[in-house]
């Protein structure tokens, strides 16, 4: 290890761990305001040019394949998004400023926090309502939102084609972040084809039964309306929430708290973020699990969620370098909070912790298979238009229509140009997602193969996941990963199959 990356652990470290504890305090309610630009300027020197030379040459020098060539690609990765975030703060700070005060106006005259939007649309059951407000929202955001996510889209490509790591902004992205885009989208295309008239099928079952609509015409705010469904809420009861998750984790051989690592923040608290979320101030030592319950099956599959990630950085083993630990491909993490989320999908999970039995069970998991395979879709479409979108192949003058096109045509329901720009994760993340949902199923089925269809409860199953996965933080790639554990590819075949059979339950 040369010492410009000892020197690049040294700085990158305390400036991670003082951001990450400052996002927590917001995020969780204990302060009111985020002083971003302080902590950038204490920490000048882990983002400085300097730093982002020594990554930059560490990463081109080095040996491939090797231990240090995979330190230094993790550390240039995380220098080049630093940097870019750095660049693009006062985009950023004018679209959060937006967000927290933007207000839509309907045609009668009323007005609606923009914030609340989403959750106003999902719980109306006026569609004409629902129609109205959607589209009020939607004018608003692509006059004001679009044109400053536009121009932080187009400056982090420009920054990132600077360096020069590779011809493209798509091939920097493969070959720095080691997330290999154009082969997720291939598979992504035959996903979408196989999987076209199930979701079809479903759809029109589903909207004929829960909104009494004709599929030709429904739009994005049904879905929403369809996504909130809360038929099976009391069987997801508040109280038991926090308990029935820790007790599962428990079973399967783990210490829901990591050794004391884990803080779970489930309170109800004023200026609490409503979106759940999960902090690693310090790892392995001192991470935060934030939740603000709002009632029901989302809140189950949420706690779930952030409870894989929380064991993942919780158990981390505390002699990995720096960039093992903080750094590295999301989708491993993300792949073992869906390990955890996907329980919502095991019948036998959800008979020894929930109250559903019987013919409720069945509609819960039929229910369950459908959205499952919307969710899948729609990232699909998601990373399909977002290599549009960061591509020389469509004109920018087209590329909200082909927003409209591709993620219409995946989800059956009607999307709206105006959301082009507002619907984009950065830096593909939607690849990450997609990549964590393969992982999570061959961890699954791995785990099952050595511990049984209830692994989830088998005292043996816990270590072994805490030694062979949790401990070794984000070192592999999702795809390394499944190769080692269980010698398999990553694919969406085993998920086409969990589909298929949730929705014949
Ligand atoms: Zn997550």
């Amino acid at each position: 290890m040369s010492d410009a990356l000892a020197q690049l652990r040294r700085l990158g470290e305390p400036f991670m761990e003082e951001l990450s504890r400052a996002m927590w305090m917001i995020g969780a309610g204990h302060s009111r305001e985020i002083d971003l630009r302080s902590i950038y300027a204490r920490h000048a020197a882990a983002l400085s040019d300097d730093a982002l030379a020594a990554a930059l040459d560490a990463w081109r020098t080095s040996t491939r394949p090797s231990e240090e060539h995979r330190s230094a690609r993790l550390l240039l990765d995380w220098q080049i998004e630093g940097h870019a975030a750095r660049e693009t703060a006062d985009l950023e700070e004018r679209e959060l400023g937006w967000e927290a005060s933007a207000v839509i106006t309907l045609p009668d005259g009323r007005r609606v926090p923009y914030q609340r939007a989403a959750i106003e649309i999902a719980n109306s059951t006026d569609r004409r309502e629902r129609l109205a407000l959607d589209a009020a929202r939607g004018t608003l955001v692509a006059r004001e939102l679009a044109p400053i996510r536009r121009e932080r889209f187009e400056r982090e490509r420009e920054i990132v084609a600077e360096l020069d790591v590779a011809p493209s902004y798509i091939e920097a992205i493969e070959e720095v972040s080691a997330l290999p885009l154009r082969s997720l989208a291939t598979q992504c295309e035959a996903f979408l084809r196989d999987t076209s008239d199930m979701s079809r099928e479903l759809l029109a079952h589903s909207l004929k039964r829960e909104l009494g609509i004709n599929p030709d015409d429904a739009a994005r705010s049904d879905g929403l309306a369809l996504a909130r469904s809360a038929e099976f809420d009391v069987a997801f009861p508040s109280s038991d929430l926090e308990r029935a998750v820790r007790r599962q984790i428990e079973e399967m051989g783990l210490d829901p708290e990591a050794n004391g690592h884990i803080v779970y923040d489930t309170a109800e608290r004023e200026g609490k973020r409503s979106r759940a979320f999960c902090s690693p101030v310090r790892i392995p030592e001192e991470v935060y699990l934030v939740i603000r319950p709002h009632g029901g099956a989302t809140d189950w599959q949420t706690l779930l969620h952030e409870a894989g990630h929380a064991l993942h950085f919780g158990y981390i083993d505390s002699r990995l370098p720096f960039e093992f630990r903080w750094l590295g491909d999301n989708s491993v993490t993300e792949g073992y909070a869906m390990l955890f989320d996907h329980r919502m999908q095991d019948a036998g999970w959800l008979r020894r912790y929930t109250g559903l039995r019987g013919a409720d069970l069945s509609r819960f998991l039929r229910n369950v298979g459908g959205s499952e395979l919307r969710m899948l879709r729609r990232y699909c479409a998601k990373l399909l238009y977002e290599l549009d979108l960061h591509g020389n192949e469509v004109p920018a003058s087209q590329i909200p229509a082909r927003y409209a096109d591709r993620l219409s045509e995946a989800t059956g329901f009607r999307y709206s140009p105006d959301d082009a720009y507002a619907d984009v994760d950065p830096r593909f993340y939607a690849g990450r997602y997609l990549q964590a949902w393969q992982l999570q199923a061959v961890l699954a089925s791995e785990l099952t193969e050595r511990f049984n269809e209830d692994w989830w409860r088998n005292p043996h199953a816990g270590p072994w996941l805490r030694d062979s996965l949790l401990a070794e933080g984000q070192r592999e790639t999702a795809g390394e990963l499944a190769k080692r554990v269980a010698s398999r590819d990553l694919s969406f075949a085993p998920l086409i199959a969990a589909i298929e059979q949730l929705v014949e339950s």
